[in-house]
């Protein structure tokens, strides 16, 4: 299977960075793993354009969960290419169709977040059509792509591994950061130690590769040793400054 990972450069006032939602590749069947920012579908067609692939053979899209960078632009996506099917799992569904309020959003009011911040995830708009997929549910993507739920960052987000090629695909789980694989965010993690429990979970797979959604492709000779020290680590370090 052909992995791509399509950096999409996302900025805001002085504020800029990249994002990388993933493209698997079988034969002419195309599959992508989360999907951006609300009104930057364009980014992702000049993204599949300059690796010479068309949106408009796309035919599924997996959704790792509903914060805003990650399906943001799934209603604009799904509205100009409607033949694609889109996936997520069945704790996120609701969310995603909008009939449950996005657990960000709630987070961010709690805590009383900027108002930019506050208005760019109320301009999501949801979708009608998910179809459920559950953990350890192999998905007929060439010699099969694992439904991974790692539970953490929030309810029901996925990973997946593509085990024909030692890859896992993040999502949110692990973020890698100045070329150094880490936690997630705890300030953005809804469950900590559930988040940690399910990077132990990963230790049963053998990855090579890994695409995070912040951060892109890290590679190491020795990623469980490494997912272990992480998870190991937990948020030790942060709950020691703050206190
Ligand atoms: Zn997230």
């Amino acid at each position: 299977m052909i992995i791509k990972p399509l950096p999409i450069l996302f900025s805001s006032g002085s504020m800029e960075f990249y994002i990388y939602p993933v493209l698997l590749k079988e034969e002419s069947e195309l599959t992508l793993i989360d999907c951006g920012y609300p009104n930057e579908l364009y980014k992702l067609e000049e993204a599949f354009a300059s690796i010479g692939e068309d949106m408009s053979n796309l035919k599924n899209v997996l959704i790792t969960h509903h914060d805003h960078d990650h399906m943001g632009g799934l209603k604009e996506l799904v509205t100009k290419y409607p033949k694609v099917k889109v996936y997520a799992s069945e704790a996120q569904v609701p969310y995603l169709k909008g009939q449950k309020k996005s657990l960000r959003l709630e987070q961010l009011e709690r805590i009383h977040a900027p108002k930019d911040f506050l208005d760019m995830v109320r301009s999501v708009e949801y979708i009608e059509e998910v179809t459920p997929i559950s953990d350890h549910q192999m998905l007929p993507i060439g010699e099969g792509v694992t439904v991974l739920q790692t539970d953490g960052h929030m309810p029901g987000h996925l990973s997946f591994y593509v085990g024909e090629n030692h890859t896992l695909i993040t999502g949110d789980a692990l973020v890698c950061e100045d070329g150094e694989l880490k936690i997630a965010d705890p300030a953005f993690v809804l469950d900590g130690e559930q988040e940690i429990e399910s990077l132990k979970k990963l230790l049963h797979y053998q990855i090579d590769t890994m695409v995070c959604y912040h951060g892109g492709v890290y590679q190491s000779e020795n990623l469980s040793e490494e997912i272990a020290r992480v998870a190991e680590m937990g948020y030790s370090v942060e709950k020691s400054a703050c206190s």
